[in-house]
């Protein structure tokens, strides 16, 4: 059921502007998608979040932002990260027996991934098991090429929902804080209740410099991230200066958008729970394929935060538990590595493996 549903199930529509803002906030915002399409599903109550920590566990602010959180856990595996590499096929390697000029036997059919870095280079690395941690979105999009496919209940999920939360953040620098005075003492955030409604974020405060944080959600979003920064400040001053008069607002000197959802890293924002989806249908996501080497972790597999950061950690840790049972059961693997190199099919296509 969406939450639009549920409300006028209980009785609840909205009517003023202010009602509209007020589910907004509540919907748009948090979800990246409007109260018709959000499901009522692990969002109301909300707080899944505040349910899974303790009290003294809610918040945290760190200069450094998330990856200062990320620091302790990363530098155990730091020296073994490629950066400015963006793998663009996952292929199972068949059985061989014997070598051929180049190739070393494997005992078992192995999985070959291939990675495109930053300059262009074509890389390729050959592993006993993968995890694929890409956002669903990405997955969706069918930029990573898997060979085999993946499974048809697999494709079918990733097809037909809409996985990821339409959200963008635009920050701005000015001059100086035109706005310091209108904002509510002590409150560093404002509802903008016009079109497109959206929150404002007064980041002074944190980075000692005038910078103002958009936050846009559903269309509105899409559309930004799609559309030239130049048309999207230009938006933004007139909704600034309609506010606090032309003559008070300064042009701001930098913009920034996060284009989440035209980044093809990313394909969307976070991870949501999609209107409609069944048990199944995330059953069949989470599902190991390629004889139970390929493996999938992220936020959005996570069967109850879906699109929170700990649902990503405690994904990983369900499913790297997985893997290590499954080492721990197997037979010794014979660690010789088939190295390939990837071919191109005559459309330019990249294809791995199975004629090397
Ligand atoms: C605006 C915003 C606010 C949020 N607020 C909160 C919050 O308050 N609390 C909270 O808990 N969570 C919050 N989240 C959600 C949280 O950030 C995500 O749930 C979490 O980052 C998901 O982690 P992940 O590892 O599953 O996916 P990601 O963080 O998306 O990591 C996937 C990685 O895979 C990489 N990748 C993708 N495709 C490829 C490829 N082909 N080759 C190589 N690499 C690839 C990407 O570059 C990325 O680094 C927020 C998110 C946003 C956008």
């Amino acid at each position: 059921m969406s939450l639009e549903a549920a409300l006028l199930s209980v009785g609840w529509q909205p009517i003023t502007e202010a009602d509209y803002t007020a589910l907004w906030f509540f919907v748009d915002y948090e979800w990246g998608s409007p109260p018709s399409a959000t499901s009522l599903h692990h969002t109301v109550p909300a707080p899944y979040t505040t349910a899974f920590l303790s009290s003294n566990q809610r918040l945290v602010a760190t200069d450094g932002g998330s990856p200062d959180l990320l620091k302790p856990l990363l530098q155990h595996v730091q020296p073994h990260v490629r950066l400015g590499e963006r793998v663009v096929c996952v292929a199972q390697q068949p059985k061989r027996r014997g070598s051929a000029a180049g190739v070393a036997a494997a005992a078992a059919d192995a999985l070959v991934v291939t990675t495109v870095t930053d300059t262009g280079a074509v890389r390729t690395y050959t592993a006993e098991t993968v995890i694929v941690t890409a956002s669903l979105g990405v997955l969706a999009s069918g930029s990573i090429r898997f060979m085999p496919p993946l499974p048809e209940d697999k494709a079918r999920a990733l097809a037909i929902h809409q996985w990821m939360a339409q959200y963008e953040v635009v920050i701005a620098e000015f001059p100086y804080a035109f706005w310091a005075a209108h904002f509510p003492p002590g409150r560093t955030c404002m509802l903008y209740a016009g079109t497109p409604r959206m929150l404002l974020h007064d980041l002074s405060g944190y980075y000692g410099r005038p910078i103002l944080e958009f936050h846009l959600a559903g269309d509105t979003a899409v559309r930004v991230s799609k559309q030239p920064l130049e048309q999207t400040k230009e938006k933004l001053m007139g909704i600034l200066r309609a506010m606090y008069g032309e003559q008070d607002t300064p042009d701001a000197i930098r913009v920034h958008c996060t284009q989440w959802n035209s980044n093809p890293l990313t394909q969307g924002a976070f991870s949501v729970r999609p209107l409609g989806m069944t048990d199944a249908e995330h059953a069949a996501l989470m599902r190991p394929c390629c004889n139970g080497r390929l493996h999938f972790a992220g936020d959005g597999l996570h069967p109850v935060h879906s699109g929170y950061m700990h649902a990503a950690y405690l994904s990983g840790l369900a499913t790297a538990d997985a893997v290590a049972a499954k080492w721990a059961m197997a037979a010794p693997i014979d660690a010789a590595l088939v190295t390939t190199e990837p071919l191109r099919t005559s459309e330019g296509q990249l294809m791995v493996g199975t004629s090397a």
